[in-house]
């Protein structure tokens, strides 16, 4: 009937209005919440399959907004992104994790600590690359010491900034990983032009890897392939031993994952250094 479509319609209208304040709203607090140092970084351990030890993390950003509590990096990064404020929350992220990768490297010299940038970042007047190796060397840190994760994307963009911005890393020993691998172009031709280092098999591949998954077939091709491109291999999202064990036969390099820790904050990240250390 008429009347119910003219409910319809304004239930619709009220709800999209009221995701309109509500992003607005995030998007207030977000532009303050560098300065009232709300953000945090987590760590989730990267472990060797080969010899099951800790030999890198991922860098994972929390914000803790003091009303709605933990925020989503994949509703704030958007939005970041969006506002222009991902360079900021870029530089705030390399800095936070190079002050914290100075305590892991005490104990382990080799520790390379992975973080996320966005493909803007790559763009013009995105981040400096020459004054992020600068910094690490103040620290005591080389650029082995640090390894970006980037998308699929940035790779497919042709503008000359992402092009410089990535042939650098490359020349200051920073080495790349391809995140989320599987979920976008997936395209294997663009590891050998850049000189990719690390692939990472996106979690929605290894959550359904058991005994008699067709996924085992795939994730196995990807490693033959990667390895064959002279490419690392890291699985994200491992839940199960079985993942584990599936992933280390079929020769993946590395894993990632709950079922070897969620990612934790500094001090519980140090404690869990520890414990895997004198096992
Ligand atoms: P991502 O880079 O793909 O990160 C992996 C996500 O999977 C993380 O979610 C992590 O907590 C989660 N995860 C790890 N192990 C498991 C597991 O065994 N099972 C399941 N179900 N999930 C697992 P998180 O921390 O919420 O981050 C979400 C996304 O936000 C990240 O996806 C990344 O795209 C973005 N992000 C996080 N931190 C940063 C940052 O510092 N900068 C930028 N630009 N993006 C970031
Ligand atoms: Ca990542
Ligand atoms: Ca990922
Ligand atoms: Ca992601």
């Amino acid at each position: 009937s008429k009347k119910k479509g003219r409910n319809c319609y304004s239930y619709f209208d009220h709800s999209m209005q009221s995701d309109l304040l509500n992003k607005n709203s995030l998007i207030n607090d977000l532009k303050v919440a560098l300065d009232r140092q709300q953000f945090e970084l987590h760590y989730q351990p990267i472990v060797n399959l080969d010899n099951n030890t800790i030999s890198k993390a991922e860098a994972l950003i929390r914000w803790k907004h003091p009303a709605r509590g933990f925020v989503s990096p994949e509703r704030f990064i958007p939005l970041a992104e969006e506002i222009g404020l991902i360079n900021d929350i870029g530089e705030w992220v390399f800095l936070e994790a190079i002050i914290e990768t100075v305590e892991v490297v005490k104990n382990n010299k080799n520790f390379q600590m992975s973080i996320n940038t966005s493909p803007l970042q790559y763009r013009k007047n995105g981040m400096n690359i020459s004054s992020w190796f600068n910094q690490l060397h103040a620290y005591g840190l080389t650029g082995r010491n640090l390894v970006l994760e980037i998308t699929e994307g940035v790779l497919m963009e042709t503008s000359a900034s992402v092009r410089k911005n990535l042939h650098q890393l490359k020349d200051l020993n920073i080495e790349v990983a391809i995140d989320d691998f599987g979920t976008g172009y997936s395209s294997l031709s663009y590891l050998k032009k850049f000189d990719i280092d690390y692939l990472k098999i996106d979690k929605s591949f290894i959550q359904n890897l058991t005994e008699e998954s067709d996924d085992i077939a795939l994730v196995e091709a990807i490693i033959m392939m990667a390895h064959k491109l002279g490419c690392k291999v890291i699985a994200e999202g491992i839940e199960t031993e079985t993942q584990k064990r599936i992933l280390a036969d079929a020769g993946c390099d590395y894993g990632q994952g709950y079922y070897f820790s969620k990612p934790v904050n500094a001090t519980q990240f140090h404690k869990l250094l520890e414990s895997w250390n004198s096992k």
